[in-house]
């Protein structure tokens, strides 16, 4: 259930009822074969160009020494396939949709994240997880967030925008608008999101496994105002 400060429950009741009759419009249109088949061929097309570049960046993750060089190398890979994307899908720059949902982050992550802003992380946020390093057991990642803006999110942009977690890079909707990335508080919503299981895969194996996992909003609580 998303919380109070979720981005439509300003909505009136009126309001809300319209706004999720065209949400369950467009979501019986993305379920239709129609509509399917339009997007794997849309999808087809710009990521058959830009799949060996993923691949072996994908790869190069998989091969990295270190939990913070398989970050660096799935960062290209998410951008890569970004860039393939972009015309394709409905994210645009001052849509912050993605910026209401969870936020799961490594320790690791954290960690270059905290270099690259100056900003520690928290040492051990009392919601983080540890993530087993037995690849074959189930893992769930924290989910408690949902519905409450990033910490970093200023004015429905990104304040970290170069330094931003993978999760945030390989959000990408294939559908004309954000309509359906919307948060509806007690509503789920199927988005039609680019498939991103492999980089994912990777970043269990490689960055999350064996080491502890929570929301970014966790790893650096806002700070109070200034002055
Ligand atoms: S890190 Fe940036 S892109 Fe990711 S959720 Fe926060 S504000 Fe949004």
């Amino acid at each position: 259930m998303a919380s109070e400060d979720a981005p439509t429950l300003g909505l009136r009741r009126d309001d809300r009822a319209a706004h999720m009759q065209r949400v369950r419009e467009r979501e019986e249109e993305i379920l239709s074969a129609e509509y399917r088949a339009s997007v794997d061929e849309r999808a087809l097309a710009v990521l058959l160009p830009a799949n060996p570049d993923r691949t072996r960046l994908v790869n190069m993750a998989l091969q990295a020494p270190t939990r913070t060089k398989s970050i660096t190398w799935l960062r290209k890979a998410a951008d890569r396939l970004s860039q393939a994307v972009g015309n394709e899908v409905a994210c645009r720059r001052g849509c912050d949709a993605c910026c209401y949902l969870d936020v799961a982050v490594s320790k690791a992550e954290a960690e270059s994240i905290g270099r690259a802003i100056g900003r520690k992380p928290v040492e051990s946020p009392a919601t983080a997880i540890a993530v087993s390093s037995d690849l074959n057991e189930p893992h769930e990642y924290p989910n408690r967030h949902l519905g409450k803006p990033c910490t970093f999110l200023r004015d429905s942009e990104c304040s970290i925008h170069a330094d931003r977690p993978l999760v945030c890079r390989l959000h990408a909707n294939f559908d004309r608008d954000n309509l359906l990335c919307q948060i509806v508080p007690g509503e789920t919503i199927s988005v039609p999101y680019v498939d991103t299981s492999i980089e994912k895969a990777v970043y269990h194996a490689k960055v999350a496994a064996g080491g502890m996992v929570a929301d970014i909003r966790d790893w650096f609580p806002a700070l109070p105002p200034q002055g």
